[in-house]
């Protein structure tokens, strides 16, 4: 029976199992609406921009190598469809960069945006796409992080990097003919960024036991089964073969789905990247994202217990880096990044704790997992 007071909704539940709980949980969820991986796919450009109903004038944001190696391309692709195209040279991924094209962008009436480029050109389309409320394409053309994919964007500040929410891609065009071209580097460094999901995945996991953090088994699976597409093909991913950017590429778009699944970068970052970031800071510029994210995998893998020896056979047999040594990195340099990793974002609780590690412990875990 209803009674004086109560909703009939409230009563049923209540006579059902007891009161309704405050709940009060939302999650957003923005996913691109294609993604096309393989050879020779850049020539579907303009029939993709006809299908997400894109209309002119638009804008190529690339830089000038990679305006060469696909962005003219682009624009003509474009043009010759009936598309109105602006080509937009781009610098570095600055705040003074973002509000110059965003400037651009408003004046010129450009309607949407298409990110030719390896990181930065990328990073700089969908932050001037959040900025001003276009939709933008993602035409990766190097695979060096899963930021082609995700809707987050690393900016360069005054002093140093630092990470921003962005805009999701529409579309993910990603032509294995021109990615092969990239060095190798690259490549190898972009596996290694999408190996670190991980370890990313063992501290969400931490941080959900001993925090009682959300923990979205949806997203952590897909960074896992990421992860385990460029693991399970280690050895076949190889200089100078167009086969293993086939391989690579799409584990790495689907780590940066991942991090649209779960509405934070939580699956695909974790205490590897707060060392990886930790070292960037201090030698900025040496080495790529990616390859100091693989030396941090193999060390975080090691304080979580985890199979550290077989990640690091696989980061050897795909050619990152798994020494010091080889990602251009002093000795010291990587133990002052092992003991400061945890001050970066105290809020991401990882294997790393609050007081993160002392120096004697830094210095036997990169000795023993002969990172240093
Ligand atoms: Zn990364």
């Amino acid at each position: 029976m209803v009674t004086g007071g109560a909703s009939p909704l409230r009563a049923a539940a209540t006579a059902a199992g007891g009161p309704l709980e405050d709940f009060h949980k939302v999650r957003t969820m923005n996913f691109p609406r294609t993604v096309l991986a393989g050879h020779g796919v850049l020539e579907e450009l303009p029939k993709i921009c006809q299908t997400l109903g894109f209309v002119g004038p638009g804008a190529v944001i690339t830089g000038p190598t990679t305006q060469a190696i696909a962005g003219d391309r682009v624009g003509h692709l474009l043009e010759s469809s009936g598309l109105k195209v602006r080509i937009i040279p781009a610098g570095d991924a600055t705040l003074d960069e973002v509000a110059r094209i965003a400037s651009e962008v408003e004046q010129q009436g450009i309607r949407f945006l298409v990110g030719v480029g390896g990181g930065s050109k990328i990073d700089l389309a969908k932050t001037v796409a959040a900025r001003q409320r276009i939709p933008f394409i993602s035409v990766p053309t190097s695979a060096a992080h899963d930021g082609i994919s995700s809707p987050r964007a690393s900016l360069k500040g005054s002093r140093e990097a630092f990470s921003i929410e962005a805009a999701v891609p529409e579309a993910i065009v990603a032509d294995t003919s021109v990615l092969v071209r990239a060095p190798y580097r690259y490549l190898a460094a972009g596996c290694a960024d999408v190996i670190s999901n991980v370890t990313a995945v063992l501290d969400w996991q931490l941080a959900h036991r001993l925090r009682n953090e959300d923990f979205a088994s949806s997203s952590a699976a897909l960074a896992e089964y990421a992860a385990h597409g460029i693991l399970d093909h280690a050895r076949d991913i190889r200089p100078g073969k167009e086969e293993s950017v086939w391989i690579a590429i799409r584990p790495i778009i689907m780590s940066g789905i991942a991090m649209s699944m779960a509405g934070s970068s939580r699956p695909s970052s974790g205490s590897e990247h707060l060392f990886a970031h930790a070292l960037e800071r201090i030698a900025p510029g040496r080495a790529l994202h990616g390859e100091v994210v693989g030396l941090g995998t193999i060390m975080m893998a090691y304080l979580h217990n985890a199979d550290w020896k077989s990640l690091r056979v696989s980061l050897k047999e795909i050619g990152a880096p798994t020494t010091a040594h080889e990602a251009n990195v002093e000795r010291d340099e990587v133990l002052t990044a092992l003991v400061n990793a945890h001050t970066l974002r105290p809020e991401r609780y990882t294997i790393l704790g609050d007081n993160g590690l002392s120096r004697e412990a830094a210095e036997r875990l990169a000795s023993q997992t002969e990172v240093i």
